[in-house]
């Protein structure tokens, strides 16, 4: 007797809107119904929070059994929530196989930022980051990258944090280490949920093809660079895949994005005491910003346990910021964010970014 694999249900959230509409329209042509059976859905998804099929009321019930049978609507599980004093909310989540992945909720006055993960883990290495020292796990899927949104609109709605108004990858993994599920993801971002592309910002520590596809891409998806050197033998120490793809071939990349036009890119500079503070890279940094048209963040380091480095004193902080704005550079002194509950994006783990540049 052949044994028949059972079937995996379709993750809906998982769909770009275009494949979601298709794979709908099919199922309910099959049940002889009537094709606005999938738009019904697909608000649902998009509009709404709801959990499961059988909270959409106005299908018939009998359809939402039969949509439960076929489908899926990926679902977190909240592992743990903290909530910082200073509003900072991160959510720790477990997926189906039981990994774990955070995402970061920013509030400040005008906007509320999610801050998502991409992978479970990272292969990366960066040196300054607590989740590239933990190790890769696995990609995730579109699905599992768009419910994280989903699921924290829905805790920020139930919790007085209004809705979320950006979006960064900037949390757990190098998302152009995964580039199908995030490209996916974008898309069904800005089209099912339909959050403006420019308030979608793509963080990257220097994936060249990654940026090359992002820069093909028609929507104004906003890239930002994590930096941290102007010197390409400084940054290998700090960010290995440097010795992949060194500056001079990454500022290449960097060109074509900002030819794309429309975007402006943002350069992360983590600001470690000793490391990557001495004053002859502030021209460094405001030549290469002021070439590429850049807009950059200068971010204290918040320390990690198993580095002794600290962060940049505040005088050698302004003096970086002060070289870059006499070149003509705009720059930002970001605060670090969450700091009493370790709220920070994996890149940058504790130093959460209050916000790109708009
Ligand atoms: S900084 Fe980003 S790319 Fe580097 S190890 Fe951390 S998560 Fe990975």
């Amino acid at each position: 007797m052949t044994e028949i694999a059972p079937t995996t249900p379709v993750d809906l959230l998982g769909l770009e809107p275009d494949a979601l509409r298709h794979e709908l329209e099919g199922h309910f042509e099959a049940r002889g119904q009537k094709p606005y059976r999938a738009r019904q859905v697909a608000r649902w998804l998009y509009e709404t929070d709801v959990r499961s099929f059988d909270e959409m009321t106005d299908l018939p019930a009998g359809e939402r059994v039969a949509l439960a049978e076929a489908f899926a609507i990926g679902e977190p599980e909240i592992d743990t929530v903290q909530v910082s004093s200073d509003g900072t909310a991160k959510h720790l989540w477990r997926l189906g196989d039981e990994e774990r992945v955070e995402s970061v909720l920013i509030p400040t006055e005008d906007r509320l930022t999610l801050c998502l993960s991409s992978q479970a883990g990272c292969a990366m290495g960066c040196t300054f980051c607590a989740t590239g020292w933990s190790g890769f796990q696995r990609h995730l899927t579109a699905g599992e990258i768009v419910a994280q949104y989903r699921a924290s609109r829905r805790w920020a709605a139930e919790n007085g944090y209004g809705p979320i108004t950006n979006i960064v990858y900037m949390g757990m993994g190098e998302p152009l280490a995964n580039r199908p599920a995030v490209h996916a993801s974008l898309t069904i971002l800005n089209q099912g949920f339909e959050v403006g592309a420019r308030r979608i910002t793509v963080s990257t520590v220097g994936v060249v093809p990654g940026i090359l596809e992002l820069a093909r891409r028609p929507e104004q998806f906003k890239l930002a660079l994590s930096l941290h050197s102007p010197d390409s033998t400084l940054r290998q120490e700090l960010i290995p895949l440097e010795k992949r793809w060194p500056l001079p071939e990454l500022i290449q990349a960097l060109e074509a994005f900002d030819d794309a036009g429309g975007r402006r890119i943002t350069f992360e500079y983590t600001m470690i005491r000793g490391v990557n503070d001495a004053p002859e890279l502030a021209p460094r940094l405001a030549e290469l910003a002021y070439r590429l048209h850049a807009f950059v963040n200068l971010i204290p380091f918040n320390p990690i346990p198993w580095q002794d480095w600290g962060p940049s004193k505040p005088e050698r902080i302004r003096h970086f910021a002060d070289v870059l704005r006499e070149r003509g550079v705009d720059v930002a002194v970001r605060e670090p964010r969450g700091r009493d509950i370790d709220a920070a994006c994996g890149q940058l783990r504790a130093n959460a970014l209050v916000q790109i540049e708009d």
